[in-house]
């Protein structure tokens, strides 16, 4: 079975674990370039896109993981790893720096301090017909996209316009909300199958 990291540097990492066993893969963490060298596909968590930027930096991950994402490796980041997964992101510290994975600029904390966090169901026709439960804490959105780059799914914001929220381009996935957090493993079904299709 697909082995799957979560970049356990900060953040959700024990949540994305268990859906990921739940779906059948074999997860790990993922701290250093050995462990990341073993695995076939890698997940970054949600959690503080500052603070993994820094700490990506501290243990010399960066570039490793870099390079695994151009050479075509899955990855999938959710809220923080979304963020790290843009090509721009505004709303960030000045000295923060992200991997440009997928052709879109997002913002950060988007959603504003009144609705720090909220719930929403989402048909995302991605993963069938049944609404997911969404969950965004802190969340950023997807401010434009690049001609390369898939909208998987919107949600409308207290502002009254529609904010895209998750994305895919070629064998990166992102997502603003936190599928780890509910009990339906869609989305990590979803990302496994990804991870499927580029080591068969
Ligand atoms: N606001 C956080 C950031 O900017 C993301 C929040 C989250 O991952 N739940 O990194």
């Amino acid at each position: 079975r697909p082995r799957i990291g979560v970049l356990a540097l900060q953040g959700d990492v024990a949540e994305h674990l268990r859906h990921l066993e739940t779906v059948g893969a074999e997860a790990v963490t993922v701290r250093r370039r050995s462990e990341l060298d073993s695995v076939d596909g890698l997940v970054l968590p949600g959690g503080e896109s500052t603070a993994m930027s820094r700490l990506l930096d501290v243990y010399d991950m960066y570039a490793p993981v870099s390079t695994r994402i151009a050479d075509g490796m899955p990855v999938y980041g959710s809220c923080a790893g979304m963020i790290l997964l843009a090509s721009l992101v505004l709303d960030t510290r000045p000295d923060a720096t992200w991997f440009s994975a997928i052709d879109m600029t997002v913002r950060r904390n988007a959603f504003g301090r009144q609705v720090d966090s909220f719930e929403a169901d989402l048909v995302i026709d991605a993963l069938g017909p049944d609404p997911l439960r969404t969950v965004f804490i802190r969340a950023p959105w997807v401010e434009s996209v690049g001609p390369d780059v898939d909208v998987l799914a919107g949600v409308r914001a207290s502002d009254g316009r529609e904010h895209v929220v998750a994305v895919r381009q070629g064998n990166a996935l992102a997502t603003s909300f936190h599928p780890e957090v509910t009990d339906d493993v869609r989305v990590h079904r979803y990302f496994l199958d990804m991870v499927r299709a580029a080591t068969s």
